[in-house]
């Protein structure tokens, strides 16, 4: 008899997890899981924020595979109904002067071959318009990212040459203060952009790119609304009012980017969502940082780059992560503060850290068109958060060209 209480008793408890964990497994009766299937899969869904080209490049893997550990390749993005996967090229900040537009190059013709390997699940976005086309041809539609306005080295022929060969959005900076624009993560060189900076973004407007301000100094973020002649995007942050981090955006900086047409993909990196877990990472990272600034440098930059993409995650405790509901939260906050044609998703989840409980990669997408639901958004707003703002801000500026 206790035994079969305890089992009662473990069985309640398994259900209550799982229900928060999974909002929308079968145990919940409260949503029509059919019209949320529905709902779901007539939404553009548009993750605007994954690092994918890394995995291509220097693991050597092939997205079509279900590939170990990681969140995201095209099994899992099939599975939670991604019609859009932003791929970023992320370029190291050491490489700054003369060898970021080297990877850049690299990552480029990786993720090029990676998308013509699969052409029959994916293909590479230039514009809004190719993004609806490929979409309503039932594939995953890849616009790529630079990621670190510093892969141009201060060269407009360079800006334009990613162009030309398909990339349609730019972070302005990673966390390094450049030639012509301030980071968030570095001092201060110009206390925002200087004049090669509003050219850059000028020249950018010209040629119908995204302009991305995720990584910016709050100066450069003002500095380039003012600028810009077309709206602007945060492709991976979070909301300044939650979390205190320098990679999160004001409420103020939400109203201007509202005013401004654009959108912020909300992120799900656990370290911007919550201030209590950024803690606990800034602890864990303060014992490993010194050791492995003992390690001598490897001369070889591919091969550099490639161990230290591989030794990422060596700073994330696994302890009291955030879960979809702090990941709500931002999006919830978002939303009040800028309205709900201002908000998306960019998620950032790096293969080898944690993404936020209750989302495993990819295929959990679902559960944030449950969440949504579950916190009253109507349909229409919840089409527009999964990926219509997005598609809105890419054709507008995207478009205009081609
Ligand atoms: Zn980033």
């Amino acid at each position: 008899m206790i035994y079969v209480k305890h089992c009662l008793f473990f069985s309640l408890i398994v259900l209550v997890i799982g229900a928060l964990l999974f909002p929308c497994s079968s145990s919940q009766k409260t949503i029509n899981e059919k019209k949320l299937e529905k709902l779901h899969r007539e939404a553009i869904v548009w993750d605007c924020h994954n690092d994918l080209a890394y995995r291509v490049l220097y693991e050597g893997l092939d997205i079509g595979n279900r590939l170990p550990a990681g969140h995201v390749d095209i099994p899992r993005l099939k599975k939670g109904g991604v019609d859009v996967q932003v791929v970023a090229l992320f370029i190291q900040n050491y490489l700054y002067p003369d060898k970021a537009a080297r990877q850049c190059f690299q990552l480029i013709e990786a993720m090029t071959k990676a998308i013509a390997k699969n052409a029959n699940a994916v293909e590479l976005a230039r514009t809004g318009s190719e993004v609806e086309r490929i979409v309503d041809q039932g594939k995953i539609a890849i616009p790529l990212a630079i990621e670190g306005g510093h892969a141009i080295e201060d060269n407009l022929d360079l800006l334009r040459k990613f162009h030309e060969l398909g990339v349609s959005s730019m972070t302005l900076t990673h966390n390094l203060s450049h030639g012509w624009a301030d980071s968030s993560g570095d001092k201060p060189r110009w206390n925002g952009i200087n004049d090669l900076g509003r050219l850059v973004v000028k020249e950018m407007n010209r040629i119908g790119m995204v302009i991305d301000l995720s990584h910016v100094s709050d100066d450069t973020f003002y500095d380039v609304i003012k600028t810009s002649q077309d709206p602007v995007i945060c492709s991976h942050s979070g909301c300044r009012a939650i979390n205190p981090h320098r990679r999160n955006i004001t409420d103020d900086m939400l109203q201007a980017l509202a005013k401004n047409g654009g959108v912020i993909g909300i992120v799900f990196e656990v370290g911007y969502l919550s201030s209590e877990y950024a803690k606990a990472r800034s602890e864990q990272r303060a014992i490993a940082a010194p050791i492995f600034a003992r390690v001598p440098r490897i001369e070889d930059i591919d091969l550099r780059i490639a161990i230290e993409h591989l030794s990422q995650g060596r700073d994330w405790p696994l302890e009291n992560l955030p879960t979809i509901e702090d990941l709500l939260n931002h999006i919830d906050h978002a939303v009040k503060i800028a309205g709900v044609e201002h908000v998306g998703l960019g998620a950032d989840m790096y293969p080898r850290t944690p993404s936020p409980v209750g989302i495993r990669g990819a295929q959990d997408y679902p559960h944030i068109t449950c969440g949504l639901k579950k916190r009253g958004y109507s349909d229409e707003d919840i089409k527009k958060i999964m990926g219509g703002n997005f598609l809105r801000v890419w054709k507008k500026v995207t478009d205009k060209k081609s």
